[in-house]
């Protein structure tokens, strides 16, 4: 019987399929890795409930159902000659295609930003994101996350020690792995005070990140469950955004009430987004890591940037350089505890659709599937 591959798919909206396709092939300077977990990023709110694929699934004019799923780990299953990996290493996967040759690649950021993943594609580009690593290999499956096995060019895999569980290395993706590379962009130092909102799965792994920083937390929060996971990593300020107050407790938490060192949203809600413009130290920093399409608020250059002196910033993804000293960090015991917190349900790929429909509740942390577990 010759080898398949088994992908999720969502055919239409809240509804879930795995499809049977052929096992993928590959060309020189990728491989082939059996996928352990795949983490739910959007796939499990706006794909799920709205068909609404993210540009780099191919970006709404999707010709890819199957398109689910960019953060994943597993163990290498195949090479080709020359490879710099061998059948069995264990593995940390990040997205995308890597040219070698633009800004991105060669500054060791983000694979997102790489010249052969950008989207819309510029002239003479004719590869976009994961959607392009499927046709470049002339292959009939294997472009995600979310299936029994993916491509990925070697330059955007990790090898990981033997002592670090999959499970760990998998909050290297959209959670952990986007809240420590955005702290490295915003040089976040030690025993900072950090204000954090909208928190969902990216603003929890930024708290995992800033904890590890020995850095005091302060979450502007409403949703009960979520404030629960985040006191199980020891966070112990929380505030309501609907607090008149708000400002004024949230300074009295920090040094001389003189405001937060960082501020970061994960949730892309503009109130969120102008609470931190709001709530920062003069020369603030104040990071954005998530996005809602078509919702902003009116920055007003004098009062947002320039009275105080606040440094705006922000990035997708994991950048290049950030890899190393992330793993490092996710091999810390204190590391692994907190992520057992924010990782609060793990599902067979068989029931995939549970895994979205909690997600949507917002009753979660980060959710993770298993590829491999094709039986509900
Ligand atoms: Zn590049
Ligand atoms: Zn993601």
């Amino acid at each position: 019987m010759s080898k398949s591959n088994v992908v999720l798919t969502i055919p239409e909206p809240n509804k879930m399929k795995l499809v049977e396709k052929p096992y993928p092939k590959i060309k020189a300077g990728y491989l082939i890795v059996r996928n352990e977990y795949a983490g739910v990023c959007l796939e499990g709110t706006r794909i799920w409930a709205k068909h609404d694929f993210e540009k780099f699934y191919g970006g709404g004019q999707s010709d890819y159902p199957d398109g689910l799923g960019h953060e994943s780990v597993g163990v290498v299953e195949e090479v080709l000659p020359g490879s710099l990996f061998q059948k069995g290493d264990r593995v940390v996967i990040f997205q995308g295609d890597h040219c070698g040759h633009c800004h991105a690649c060669l500054n060791a950021l983000s694979p997102t930003y790489c010249a052969s993943n950008t989207f819309p594609p510029k002239p003479g580009q004719t590869r976009v994101g994961m959607a392009g690593i499927q046709d470049i290999n002339e292959s009939e499956s294997g472009g995600w996350a979310m299936g029994q096995y993916r491509i990925a060019h070697e330059a955007n895999v990790v090898r990981i020690p033997d002592s670090l569980d999959f499970k760990y290395a998998q909050a290297a993706n959209c959670s952990v792995g986007v809240g420590w590379s955005n702290q490295e962009l915003m040089d976040m130092r030690p025993g900072s005070t950090v204000l954090v909102t909208g928190v969902g799965f990216i603003t929890m792994g930024h708290v995992v990140a800033a904890l590890h920083r020995n850095c005091t937390v302060i979450a502007l929060i409403r949703n009960q469950y979520r404030e629960d996971v985040l006191r199980k990593m020891g966070v112990e300020h929380f505030i309501s955004p609907n607090d008149e107050d708000w400002q004024e407790k949230v300074r009295a938490l920090t040094y001389n009430g003189q405001g937060v060192d960082y501020a970061i949203d994960g949730s892309g809600h503009p109130s969120y987004q102008e609470k931190c413009l709001q709530a920062t130290v003069p020369y603030g920093k104040i990071n954005f890591s998530g996005h809602i399409p078509g919702q902003s608020f009116a920055m007003e250059n004098l009062k947002h940037i320039i009275d105080p002196g606040n440094t705006l910033m922000g990035q997708h993804d994991v950048n290049a350089r950030d890899r190393e000293s992330l793993i490092r960090m996710l091999c810390d015991p204190r590391v692994q505890k907190n992520v057992d917190a924010m990782v609060t349900h793990v599902f067979p790929m068989a029931r995939a659709g549970e895994a979205f429909d909690i997600q949507v509740s917002k009753k979660c942390g980060k959710v993770f599937l298993r590829p491999q577990e094709l039986v509900a």
